[in-house]
């Protein structure tokens, strides 16, 4: 069949050569940052059994009713889902290698996530995200180590304007008692409620106040807040979580209306948010979820984490931070002896560290030279058949006014290394 005009899948992007410098440059920074923390790095498979995702993420929530990828293997008929977020994974992994046998684990993860969303700026359907994971660790110190991270990370990325957002869900009784005075309430309202709203009445209340429509939220500014309905032990916990902060130094404001759109939150959520990317302005969030791990099959285990979208947040990374990471050498060569010699030097160079375009087909000194410009490198070596027969190369900088040297190979590398 041929292949002319297929194109990638819609709001799946590819990321060009152009822009890696910049990923490198987050990836490098997130490494970095994570081990700062103590957090290892764990990595899970890109697909998981349909049922995990149900599972944890919830039914009747956006990403299970109406993002997920998912698909039957013909081959043996198991529904599988390419994995729309991190944590149900993480949970999965850590109860199949029972990594909790030998206490609370820090981790964290990094790559492709899968959700069939409209695309828009900011909105994929094939992202990534960086992930945060502490289990085994119930206290609201460790809910304020993750949120002190993102702080860190946007310092460390040279990111400014995001701002701090954190709430409570409480317990899941208080939850509860809260979705009944809820529901009370939304039935009072009926008729201004919109079609998600209103199939959601029963099954998942909390997230209509979590709804993105404008023409819902007078109904959802009047809705009884449940911070009016919370726990004591929710309440100290997220009291304590606050002294923390203002210890640290982090700003943050209360949004009593942070639900976060999976349910196996609960007590702390939090999202990073910015002004400056229109509609899709939380680049970091995350929180507590206690009940997920005995949900996915292990022992109650307190957990706490975020996520963090890599595109949104490499969109806040000012180009001027980004490290150009051009070439140290490009070796141009003319002549059959040459062109050995080229090879030997491009090989001799690389062996001591250094970064060399060997040039590759035909054209002119002057052609090549004119490549060697253009690849940003810092010298060109040049080598004709005179330069091959002594066993010599000439050094020509390409981005300051210095003389062109001609030395033996064997003294190249230290000339360049002081150069
Ligand atoms: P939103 O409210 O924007 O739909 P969400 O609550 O669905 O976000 P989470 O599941 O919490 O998002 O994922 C954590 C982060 O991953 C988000 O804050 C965002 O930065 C990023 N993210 C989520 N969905 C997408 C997407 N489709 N494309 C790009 N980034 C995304
Ligand atoms: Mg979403």
């Amino acid at each position: 069949m041929p292949t002319r005009g297929i194109q990638a899948v819609r709001g799946m992007n590819d990321i060009l050569p152009d822009q890696i410098d910049r990923w490198e440059f987050f990836e490098q920074s997130v490494r970095d940052w994570m081990a700062a923390y103590g957090y290892r790095n764990i990595r899970m498979p890109i697909v998981e059994q349909t049922d995990l995702f149900v599972r944890s993420i919830g039914a009747v929530t956006d990403i299970v009713e109406k993002e997920m990828y998912t698909f039957v293997d013909h081959l043996n008929g198991e529904s599988l889902t390419l994995r729309p977020e991190g944590t149900a994974s993480c949970v999965r992994a850590v109860l199949e290698h029972n990594l909790l046998y030998s206490g609370p684990q820090r981790l964290y993860y990094s790559g492709a996530m899968f959700r069939h969303e409209r695309p828009q700026k900011g909105r994929y359907r094939q992202f990534h995200q960086v992930g945060a994971e502490a289990l085994g660790y119930g206290g609201p110190d460790i809910d304020a180590e993750l949120i002190i991270m993102g702080a860190d990370l946007w310092k460390r990325l040279g990111v400014s304007g995001v701002r701090l957002e954190i709430g409570t869900l409480g317990s899941a009784e208080s939850r509860s008692v809260h979705r009944t005075r809820l529901i009370d309430y939304l039935q009072r309202h009926l008729c201004k409620l919109d079609e998600d709203a209103s199939r959601r009445l029963h099954s998942n209340p909390l997230r209509i106040l979590d709804s993105k429509n404008a023409g819902m939220r007078e109904i959802i500014e009047g809705a009884p807040r449940l911070l009016d309905d919370l726990d004591e032990d929710s309440l100290i916990h997220f009291e304590r979580l606050q002294q923390i902060l203002r210890e640290q130094g982090v700003d943050f404001e209360i949004n009593p209306r942070l639900v976060r759109g999976l349910d196996y939150y609960n007590r702390t959520v939090f999202e990073w948010v910015t002004d400056k990317l229109g509609a899709q302005g939380t680049v970091c969030a995350g929180g507590r979820y206690d009940g997920l791990v005995e949900q996915v099959g292990g022992k109650a285990t307190p957990a706490c984490g975020f996520a963090l979208g890599v595109e949104r947040v490499l969109a806040l990374v000012m180009d001027s931070i980004i490290p150009q990471a051009p070439p140290d050498v490009y070796v141009v060569h003319k002549g059959d002896a040459a062109a050995g010699f080229a090879w030997k030097t491009a090989r001799h160079l690389r062996d001591r560290g250094f970064q060399a375009i060997l040039h590759c087909g035909e054209g002119s000194f002057k052609a090549q030279m004119r490549k060697a410009d253009a690849s940003g490198a810092r010298f060109a070596i040049i080598i004709g058949d005179d330069e091959a027969q002594a066993g010599e190369i000439s050094i020509k900088p390409l981005r300051e006014a210095a003389e062109q040297v001609r030395v033996g190979l064997a003294e190249a590398a230290d000339l360049l290394k002081r150069a």
